[in-house]
Order: structure tokens, then C-alpha cells, then sequence
């Protein structure tokens, strides 16, 4: 356990092997935050040692992912498959020092006992047949056998440890057999390649998903053998989907990626996910700087989070909402470019100045895509109408054309803001004793051919009197 001078190292370890999910990432943004929190160190590990499986792929998604999320490390990525020597090394350590044994057990022969012990309703397990005592013959070494590692597990006794999410846990070691910690063609297997970077990386904190558990009492006990410091464990809940069903890209899970893609905020990732299974009182806006400030491993809930959609874009529109306009055009901009906006830069190649379009329509999106389909109906050209067709004329009556014109003219006399537009239209509107939307409604259609819009006066104000007047114009 770690003494009040040593220095918190945390580690985000995932294996690369295809999909991560937005839930997988809260096992990056807790240790990244301790880490913050206590002024210690944050190490990236790549686990892909599972070669037919891990792809450079999924390891550019993890850290573009951790980049755009702003959780920065401090050290890594450490791949382990570029450690495989430091592995050996070990191997024969603990081979040497009889920690560790050769074990030449078949397959077949492997199977055979456990089906016995199955059938005897015992609990399947390796029966040490090659683990060495005093005073024990092994049998005589088979020819031709390719024999696996397998690491002396004590015997007796049990091991312990408080779970800084999970509380005291306790394991007997007659239930832990003796692991294979290499595989016959000298490979070393997962646990044993976790602990010796645990303890080379001098990680004080292993906070990581409860699906690894299991994996704990064996780590602890290889650490012991080794010499080393046991970590402080943290065993996050699983996150659960809307149906109450572990996360998985099966049932519809999204990756961080596609999260970017679809519009989303790191600020209101970020937030989420720190609240998927932490608390800090009834907060459920908070800045980075305030999470950090407030992270404590004391506050990581106990059950299992669930995942709710809704709630994400709802911060997701909070976030938009009161994003700073400037920083939140740039942002929206390849999303405007899919939406064929054309850009010289960071502006719009014609049209209003994209800030203020971001700035109007910010107010009622959830995403930047919203913002970015908003957006067009600023840069199309001005529609061509035609006067005659049935359906210009039930949008324009005869009537309102003199109400158009007329508010035309004010317009005209007017700064141009969106105040002064707001009351040009009110006096006009009050004129003639009508109500809004019968006059705001045919301003919309002539303007831009549909009658769904943001607020009418503000839009008139960002595309500017000169266009506005020769868009209305046409029925003058
Ligand atoms: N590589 C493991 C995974 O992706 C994590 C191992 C650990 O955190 O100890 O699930």
C-alpha cells in the first residue's frame, strides 16, 4: 500500500482488439482523473498480446478517443508485445528461484481430469502433478512435450484485499490453481504480463472493470512472489444499457468515435461519463477542473451504472447551449462542409458570418450536426419562386403583399439588429391588427421556401437588410 509520500501512478490498460465502447472509457477517465487529482502520473498500456485479435486500428480509435476527450498521458503507450523480453526475463527469475515450474501435462490429459472432477462434482482444477515439493519424485520429463509455465500458488491461506471500490474482499487459495503463466511455445499469458508492468510501471493504483475480478487474487499473488508492492484494486461496476443489458456493440453500443461523428461535445462525454458510476453530491454539470478537484475513489458507486441516452443529450445540448460561439463555429465546421457549406478557412466562403449563425442556432440544438443542418438555409441561394404556382399562393395571399411591402419599407429604415427588425415588425403588425405569424410566416416562405425557421427577426438580422429586401422584394 501505498505511504503519503509515494507518487499515485494510474494506468488505462486496453487490449486493442476491435470495439470500445463509450463505457469502456470510463476505465481510462477514473484513473486519469486520480492521477490529476493527486498530482500523480497517468500511463497509456497497450495489452495486445493477443495478436490475431489487436489491430493498430482500434489502438489509433483509443488514442485519438483519450486525445479528443482531453484525458493527456503522461507516460506510454507501452505496447506489451514490445516487452516480451522483460517477460522472459521474469519467466526465468521465477523459474530459478522456484516460483514458477514447468509442467508437461497434456492436453488430453488435462481434459481427462477435469471431466473426473466434474463428474465427482468437484470443482475443476490443475492437480499439481508436476508442481515440485520436498520430497516429491515428479514423473520422468515425456519426450517430444512442449511443457506450459505454471506459477507455485500458495497453498493455504487466503488472499486479501480492500477493494477501494468493492470494499475487503477475500479469496481461499485451495480455490486458485496453479496459473499457466507461458504457454508451450514461450509465450507469457495475460495476468503474468499485467503484473510485471504493474510493477515495472510502479502503478499505486489498478482501477479497471469487475470483469477482471477474477484475475485479482492471482495477480496478488505472483506480486508476492515477485517481491513487489500490491497496487490499491478499484473494480468499477459493469455499465449496463437502457434495457438493463451489459454494454456491448451487439446491443447498440457506440464508440467514442462515433459519439465525434454524430456531433457530440468531449465536454459532455466527459461529464457523462464521470457521472456513469461517481457522484459528487446532487452535482451533475461540472467542469473538468471541478472534477478533478473532486474526484475521490471514496465516491465510485457500488452498483452498476446504467447508460441512458437521453440524459447525454441533454448535456450534450447544455454544453452546445452555452459553448462560447466562436469556439463552437469551429467545431461545427466539417460538419457544415458535409452539409456543403464551403469555407475558405475557418469562415464561410459567402454569407453570414458563420459565428453569428452558430450563435442563433446554439440555443435549441442537441448536436452539431443540428447546428450545421440550421446553418443552411443561411448560405442556399435565394429561393426562385415561382408566382403563379398554387403553392406560392397559399403561403403569399394577395393580401399580405401589401404588408410585406410596407414592412419592407420600415426595414429599410431600420440598423439592420434584431431589435430594431423585432419592432419594425411589431408596428407593422399592430397596423393592421394582425398577429405574427400571419405576417412571419410569408417573410419565411419568400425568404427561404419553407416555414420552419428560428426566430425570423434574428435571421433577417445575421443575412443582412440589402439581402433580405431583395428576397422579399419579389412580390413588390
Ligand atoms: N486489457 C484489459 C482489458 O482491456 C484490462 C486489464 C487491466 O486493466 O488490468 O480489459
Amino acid at each position: 500500500m501505498e505511504n503519503s509520500t509515494t507518487r499515485i501512478r494510474t494506468r488505462f490498460a486496453p487490449s486493442p482488439t476491435g470495439f470500445i465502447h463509450l463505457g469502456n472509457l470510463r476505465s481510462a477517465l477514473y484513473p486519469w482523473a486520480f492521477a490529476r487529482s493527486k498530482g500523480g502520473d497517468f500511463i497509456l498500456r497497450i495489452e495486445d498480446t493477443d495478436q490475431e485479435r489487436s489491430s493498430q486500428e482500434a489502438v489509433d480509435v483509443i488514442i485519438e478517443g483519450l486525445q479528443w476527450l482531453g484525458l493527456d498521458i503522461d507516460e506510454g503507450p507501452f505496447y506489451q508485445m514490445q516487452r516480451l523480453e522483460r517477460y522472459q526475463a521474469t519467466l526465468k527469475q521465477m523459474l530459478d528461484g522456484g516460483l514458477a515450474y514447468y509442467c508437461y501435462m497434456s492436453e488430453e490429459e488435462l481434459n481427462a481430469i477435469r471431466e473426473q472432477q466434474i463428474a465427482n462434482k468437484e470443482k475443476p482444477r490443475y492437480n499439481g502433478l508436476w508442481r515440485p515439493e520436498i520430497g516429491k519424485t515428479l514423473p520422468p520429463i515425456p519426450e517430444g512435450v512442449k511443457p506450459v509455465v505454471r506459477f507455485k500458488n500458495p497453498l493455504d491461506g487466503n488472499v486479501v484485499w480492500k477493494d477501494a471500490v468493492k470494499g475487503v474482499i477475500s479469496i481461499s487459495n485451495e480455490e486458485l490453481d496453479d496459473l499457466v503463466i507461458a504457454r508451450p511455445d514461450g509465450t507469457p499469458t495475460y495476468n503474468f504480463c499485467v503484473v510485471v508492468d504493474d510493477l515495472d510501471m510502479k502503478i499505486t493504483h489498478v482501477i479497471r472493470g469487475d470483469d477482471h475480478i477474477n484475475n485479482t487474487p492471482r495477480q496478488i499473488n505472483i506480486i508476492h512472489a515477485l517481491g513487489g508492492q500490491v497496487p490499491v484494486y478499484g473494480h468499477l461496476p459493469t455499465v449496463l444499457n437502457e434495457q438493463g443489458e451489459k454494454m456491448s456493440k451487439r446491443n447498440g453500443a457506440m464508440s467514442v468515435r462515433d459519439y465525434q461523428l454524430a456531433g457530440y461535445l468531449p465536454e459532455a462525454i466527459l461529464n457523462y461519463l464521470a457521472r456513469l458510476g461517481w457522484s459528487h453530491g446532487d452535482a451533475e454539470i461540472f467542469t473538468k477542473e471541478q472534477f478533478i478537484q473532486w474526484f475521490d475513489l471514496d465516491s465510485l458507486g457500488k452498483s452498476p451504472a446504467q447508460f441512458s441516452p437521453e440524459k447525454l443529450i441533454w448535456l450534450n445540448h447544455h454544453y452546445i447551449q452555452h459553448a462560447d460561439s466562436g469556439l463552437l463555429a469551429e467545431q461545427t465546421i466539417p460538419f457544415a462542409k458535409q452539409e456543403g457549406i464551403v469555407f475558405d478557412g475557418n469562415e464561410v466562403q459567402a454569407g453570414p458570418s458563420f459565428v453569428k449563425v452558430v450563435d442563433l442556432l446554439k440555443a435549441r440544438a442537441n448536436n452539431l450536426i443540428e447546428i450545421a443542418q440550421g446553418a443552411k438555409l443561411f448560405y442556399m441561394d435565394a429561393p426562385k419562386h415561382d408566382l403563379q404556382s398554387a403553392e406560392f399562393k397559399s403561403n403569399v395571399s394577395e393580401t399580405i403583399i401589401p404588408v410585406i411591402k410596407e414592412f419592407t419599407e420600415k426595414l429599410q429604415k431600420t440598423d439592420g439588429s434584431k431589435e430594431a427588425i423585432a419592432a419594425a415588425m411589431k408596428e407593422v403588425l399592430t397596423n393592421h391588427s394582425m398577429k405574427m405569424p400571419v405576417l412571419a410566416m410569408p417573410i419565411r416562405y419568400l425568404m427561404f421556401a419553407t416555414t420552419q425557421t428560428p426566430a425570423i427577426d434574428a435571421m433577417m438580422s445575421i443575412i443582412g437588410i440589402e439581402e433580405v429586401v431583395k428576397r422579399l422584394s419579389v412580390v413588390a
